[in-house]
């Protein structure tokens, strides 16, 4: 079975976890540079506050209502973040990290997958102050499906939920919109709803051979993965791939070139890691940047740039550097980017590599990447980073609102003030 766990307002809850005079009060974090709320508990969404507020807009009504406000403390979500993914690892050794504040964990067989749930749930809260909610099902599909249970019944459930019974399976299914499955984009939806498909179970009463031609492979995964198949599966599980991506939609929109050449730096990082697990190298490099589409009143702008390398490599340096180099000439100026992505293709097995007569990599680069994989494989977290990539997110960025770094400064722990009666 697998289980999502899924932390709550996460942002808001490192704050709350460290601040109790934010205890059921309306909270609100900031984007960098105070622009805009990009986190908000339940709170203060009652209140009308919506996602990407700008704060400006926002201030007399977070005046009026007395709703808290916090910069954006990059480095607590991050520390916190790690506590609870190593956390999990008491309840399995396979998790899967697949957000700042998500993961996918494999359960080993139990009598009470519900009552594992909850365990789970109380432990993190326990020892880290975050709730959670706790999805598990026979899939990654169906734990996603089961989360949102969680999330939209949260007195019934508990924190908890568990597909394990095959009309539970059905019941899930027959509830949930189209519009809320995982990974169904734009696209997929129209076509699913111009076919008649209003919930994930008419979905899956499509046959295979129509979802394959309209909705492509990743279709038909999804199927199978909601028909209760396990078809998603761990990314290190997927055995040597053809093409490693890394792309992400941005919280927020950057313009400035600062920082999507920070996102790149670490997107290709990821995939020259991914590259390295699979004792893979690539020769062809791949940069892309779109805008907004949803935002028709702003310029609009997407642009891809495929490199091919002078040598297969797996190094992050030189991924990197050409990575870089894409970047530099799809960029414009002024145009609000949303979404971007590496993705790494030609892919030859390292061992078996041709060496140019005159152009290799720098020899240096292996045992390099080697220590890097090693000392990050040891101490979790990505510590060890190239120079460009977003080390300190707070350098020279408004943060009027920010709360003290608890966890990884010492200057900031906690003090408590102690008296004897
Ligand atoms: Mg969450």
């Amino acid at each position: 079975m697998y289980a999502i766990i899924d932390c709550n307002s996460f942002y808001a809850s490192c704050e709350r976890a460290f601040d109790p005079k934010l205890i059921n009060k309306p909270l609100a974090i900031l984007s960098n540079n105070d622009g805009c709320v990009i986190s908000r508990n339940k709170e203060a969404k009652a209140l009308g506050i919506p996602m990407g507020a700008p704060l400006f807009k926002y201030k007399e009504i977070i005046t009026q209502k007395n709703i808290q406000i916090r910069s954006s403390n990059y480095s607590l979500y991050g520390d916190m973040s790690e506590r609870v993914m190593k956390l999990l690892e008491n309840f399995s050794p396979e998790v899967e990290v697949y957000s700042i504040d998500e993961a996918f964990i494999k359960l080993p067989e139990s009598e009470d997958y519900q009552q594992v749930g909850l365990d789970i749930k109380n432990y993190i809260f326990q020892c880290t102050g975050i709730p959670v909610s706790v999805g598990i099902a026979p899939t990654k599909a169906l734990s996603k499906a089961a989360n949102n249970i969680v999330k939209k019944f949260p007195d019934k459930t508990n924190g908890s939920y568990a597909i394990d019974t095959e009309a539970k399976r059905i019941k899930l299914l027959k509830w949930l919109p189209i519009n809320d499955i995982w990974g169904i984009g734009k696209g997929n939806k129209v076509r699913l709803q111009n076919k008649g498909a209003q919930t994930a179970y008419e979905f899956t009463q499509l046959t295979d051979d129509w979802v394959k031609r309209n909705m492509s492979i990743v279709g038909l995964r999804l199927k199978k993965d909601l028909e209760g198949e396990p078809t998603i599966l761990f990314e290190d599980e997927v055995q040597n791939k053809k093409v490693i991506a890394t792309t992400r939609s941005f919280e927020f929109t950057f313009s400035d070139k600062q920082n999507i050449k920070e996102r790149i730096a670490t997107f290709a990082a990821r995939c020259a890691e991914k590259l390295r697990m699979q004792t893979s190298s690539c020769n062809v490099v791949m940069v892309y940047l779109k805008s907004d589409r949803n935002k028709k009143n702003e310029l609009q702008h997407r642009a891809n740039r495929i490199l091919t390398l002078p040598y297969a490599t797996n190094s992050t340096l030189t991924i990197n550097e050409f990575a870089q180099k894409a970047l530099d000439d799809i960029y414009k100026p002024g145009i609000k980017y949303k979404r971007a992505g590496v993705i790494l293709t030609g892919l030859v097995q390292t061992d078996a590599l041709q060496l140019d007569l005159f152009k290799n990599e720098n020899p240096k680069h292996k045992q390099l990447m080697a220590t890097m994989d090693t000392l990050n494989q040891k101490y979790g977290g990505r510590k060890i980073k190239m120079a460009s990539q977003d080390l300190q997110r707070t350098w020279k960025m408004r943060q009027a609102y920010l709360s003290p770094e608890y966890t990884t400064k010492f200057s900031d722990i906690i003090v408590l003030n102690c008296r004897t009666i």
